[in-house]
């Protein structure tokens, strides 16, 4: 049996990334400067260069394929939760390039902003914590 914790929308923030930074950190310094611990994100708009993450199950690590031409974000969706005390997003994003073709994935560092327009949510509610998972080597919630 899934567990969940209830949550309640409090407010959100519309904004948009400053050309040439860093996606994912922009995103986290949005959620750090208004106080987002437990939060929604969704984001589109374009890069000029993308850094998409695969987590290998097997070798218990991330492989990153990147993209060094731009293209459109077309869909990014992700949540805020705490790890080590500290707002942190996790994100998937689907980009396309110029023919339509969609790639996507874990956001990771190393998305290069040309335009983006984004959305944060906070919510109230029982905190989430990351804490590492011997199971998947992944730092998921700790819902106990
Ligand atoms: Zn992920």
């Amino acid at each position: 049996m899934p567990i969940a914790v209830p949550i309640t929308f409090e407010n959100a923030y519309m904004g948009r990334a400053e050309y040439n930074t860093d996606l994912l950190a922009e995103l986290t310094d949005v959620c750090i400067e208004q106080n987002v611990t437990l939060g929604r994100v969704e984001a589109i708009g374009a890069l000029t260069k993308a850094r998409i993450g695969y987590y290998d199950q097997a070798e218990r690590t991330y492989k990153y394929e990147v993209f060094e031409y731009p293209v459109e974000i077309t869909n990014l969706t992700g949540n805020v939760s705490l790890k080590e005390g500290e707002p942190m997003v996790h994100a998937h994003i689907t980009v396309s390039d110029e023919n339509g073709n969609a790639y996507g994935g874990h956001l990771a560092s190393g998305n290069t902003v040309f335009a983006c327009e984004f959305m944060v949510m906070r919510f109230s509610g029982r905190s989430l914590q990351r804490s590492f998972d011997e199971t998947t080597g992944l730092p998921l919630w700790d819902m106990k």
